[in-house]
């Protein structure tokens, strides 16, 4: 028998574990030009959490009573696919299944002698490319200047500010704990972290961390966090619209500040993007990262959950800030 976890009703506010469901399946066979797969790693995101509504958006809603699906590591139990053989690891969306078959047609094998395997889910995967090509492409960081990232402790974030680190940018950091920044400053080299759970004016004190301004600001959570920013934005700031955590659990549609007068004052650029934007030059993205990583500029940062059974409130916990850099659960 093989587990499977569906979801079993849409979220309301963050996600419980009665939202999804387990069950049990007769382990499936593979038939000709397909393989069956173990799951080994299995990455959580914060982007799922739109996928658990019923909404348009980039990428399809998950069906209700249907499995959840996210980037896996897996193994390869059994072959009838003339590409892949027995004990091959290969990742790609899967559905979050202890075993399952696949046509392998949309799956990467991975070497596991060059970097561990849940190196490929975070920072050679697609947390580590959403933060090089969000901070190159949008940010266009250059060095001396000041860089402030949100979300500074997690998988895109903890990466974010190394790189910023690497270009020669003062950057500063904000996330939800003593301990996550002491982390930024201590082993990933930030220059100052905010713990924003301490702070009752955001604004200020990103101005006493940085009185000379903002001139790049990376964005994880939005809200409020957002509007803070945007008061110490630079002139020719540029800001990056990653992820808005913040509002990911929202149930109504949340009001701000308008940004317009500051955008036009300050002549700030301002974007959002998809990290799929810049497939076609994602092994420019893994190579430099790699490279990165050989020579020690890059350090990364895991929470590892273990069990197939903790994959549910390991994706919840995201919205609790347990995890410190890429949140992953190993299931074997
Ligand atoms: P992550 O940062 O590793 O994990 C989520 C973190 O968000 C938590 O550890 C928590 O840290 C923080 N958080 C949770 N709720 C929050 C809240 N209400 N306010 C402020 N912070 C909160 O996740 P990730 O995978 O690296 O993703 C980071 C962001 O990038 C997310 O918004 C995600 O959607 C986005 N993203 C975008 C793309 C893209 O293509 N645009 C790709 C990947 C990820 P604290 O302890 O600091 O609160």
């Amino acid at each position: 028998m093989s587990k499977t976890i569906v979801l079993k009703q849409r979220p309301k506010g963050i996600p419980k574990t009665s939202d999804f469901e387990f069950i049990e399946e007769e382990q499936p066979l593979p038939n000709d030009g397909e393989v069956l797969l173990k799951t080994k790693y299995v990455s959580v995101d914060p982007y799922l959490r739109g996928r658990m509504r019923d909404e348009k958006s980039y990428i399809e809603p998950f069906q209700l009573e249907k499995p959840v699906a996210s980037a896996i590591v897996a193994e390869v139990m059994e072959s009838k696919h003339d590409d892949f053989k027995k004990g091959d690891f290969l990742m790609g969306m899967l559905d979050w299944k202890e075993l399952q078959v696949n046509s392998g047609k949309e799956l990467r094998k991975l070497d596991p002698r060059l970097v561990p395997l849940s190196a490929y889910l975070g920072i050679l995967g697609m947390t580590g490319l959403t933060a090089y090509f969000g901070l190159n492409r949008i940010g266009a960081p250059k060095k001396g200047e000041t860089l402030l990232v949100s979300g500074a402790a997690g998988a895109v974030g903890s990466v974010v500010g190394q790189i910023g680190k690497i270009k020669g940018l003062k950057v500063i950091g904000i996330a939800g704990t003593d301990e996550k920044v002491a982390m930024l400053k201590d082993e990933f080299g930030f220059d100052s972290a905010i713990n924003y759970n301490k702070v009752t004016d955001m604004a200020s004190a990103i101005k006493e961390h940085a009185p000379e301004g903002i001139d790049v600001y990376y964005d994880n959570v939005g809200g409020n966090t957002l509007d803070a920013a945007m008061k110490n934005i630079n002139r020719f700031g540029r800001v990056i619209n990653c992820g808005a955590i913040s509002l990911y659990n929202e149930t109504e549609q949340p009001t701000g500040p308008r940004l317009e007068t500051t955008l036009i004052k300050q002549s700030v650029k301002m974007q959002g993007f998809i990290v799929s934007n810049y497939e076609e030059d994602f092994l420019e993205g893994i190579q430099q990262l790699s490279q990165w990583l050989l020579e020690g500029k890059l350090k990364q940062e895991e929470t590892v959950v273990e069990g197939f059974d903790q994959i549910p409130q390991a994706f919840i916990d995201l919205f609790n800030g347990k995890n410190k850099g890429k949140m992953l659960v190993k299931v074997y």
